[in-house]
């Protein structure tokens, strides 16, 4: 693999300055300029020739050169059109890069592609989350996501329950997914400089989903009430979330979870037990 060479300051710079453009903070452009960071992405994303690729946020191609430096073939989805001249310019020459344009959280990914893809981005930070959930409830052949998040976001994504940062997002990308953080990445390796941490994380998506609830719907419903009041009890929060009260304390009992715990100290396998046994009573509507 070549050295990316747009992840320079000085490169960067005289890209968006022949181009006139200003980065635009309301889209989250923050430019890598850490070649480094974009070889180590690159490398976790484990990418080869045989390798399709989707790039959620080109920019101007920086982590795009990288990843198309690997051979796999790379379809990027930008929604600022001031920088479609500026790929065009940058990535001239790799006949394994296609560039759409649109809104990633308008766009059919699916029909992008003809079979399996990975999944690598450096995010705009507005929209994280509802990009992670969308490639996930999508129930899309994606086999690996690497993306650059907010460092608390990506200990979000990976927390294990009992700990502070476990939550409603951890158990959604631990249910489609093994999350592993890979490093962590300074403000100093992006222009502008965000005003946070970052970290890439790495989701390896299961093939075979390990935790089947009969009601997936259901199964997120209750996830998203008992993280919905965090200071709550389990009983008190799943009451609140639109669940009846005498239903919850039945499962509970029925199924030895103590109705005074927390909803960040269950597990997956405690949600789906709950869920499945809400579902059998037909209490979950
Ligand atoms: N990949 C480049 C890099 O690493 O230097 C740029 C990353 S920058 C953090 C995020 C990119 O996402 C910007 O180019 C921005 O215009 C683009 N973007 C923002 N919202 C988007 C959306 N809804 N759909 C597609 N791209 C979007």
């Amino acid at each position: 693999m070549q050295q990316p060479v747009i992840a320079k300051r000085e490169v960067t710079q005289y890209i968006l300055k022949r181009f006139g453009i200003s980065t635009n903070k309301k889209l989250g452009q923050n430019f890598l300029i850490d070649a480094g960071v974009v070889t180590s992405i690159a490398q976790a994303a484990e990418l080869g020739p045989e390798d399709e690729v989707l790039e959620i946020g080109p920019g101007i191609g920086t982590l795009t050169q990288g990843l198309l430096e690997t051979g796999a073939k790379v379809t990027a989805v930008e929604l600022d059109n001031r920088l479609l001249p500026v790929l065009s310019h940058t990535l001239e020459g790799y006949d394994n890069f296609k560039l759409v344009h649109g809104d990633i959280l308008k766009t059919d990914i699916k029909s992008l592609f003809s079979g399996s893809f990975k999944v690598v981005a450096n995010l705009p930070y507005y929209i994280t989350t509802p990009i992670i959930m969308a490639l996930f409830e999508q129930h899309l052949p994606v086999t690996k996501i690497v993306t650059m998040v907010q460092k608390e976001v990506a200990e979000r994504m990976a927390a294990e329950p009992g700990s502070r940062a476990y939550g409603a997002l951890s158990v959604a990308v631990q249910y489609y997914s093994k999350p592993t953080i890979c490093f962590d990445v300074s403000p100093r390796s992006f222009i502008p400089m965000p005003e946070v941490e970052s970290s890439v994380i790495a989701c390896d998506v299961y093939d075979e989903l390990p935790f089947l609830p009969k009601d997936e719907k259901l199964f997120f419903k209750l996830v998203k009430a008992a993280f919905g009041q965090r200071r709550k009890t389990l009983l008190n929060s799943l009451c609140g979330g639109g669940f009846s009260k005498e239903l919850i304390k039945t499962v509970l009992q029925y199924n030895g979870i103590e109705a005074t715990r927390r909803g960040e100290t269950l597990s997956i396998a405690e949600y789906v037990t709950i869920a499945d046994a809400i579902s059998m009573q037909g209490g979950g509507r």
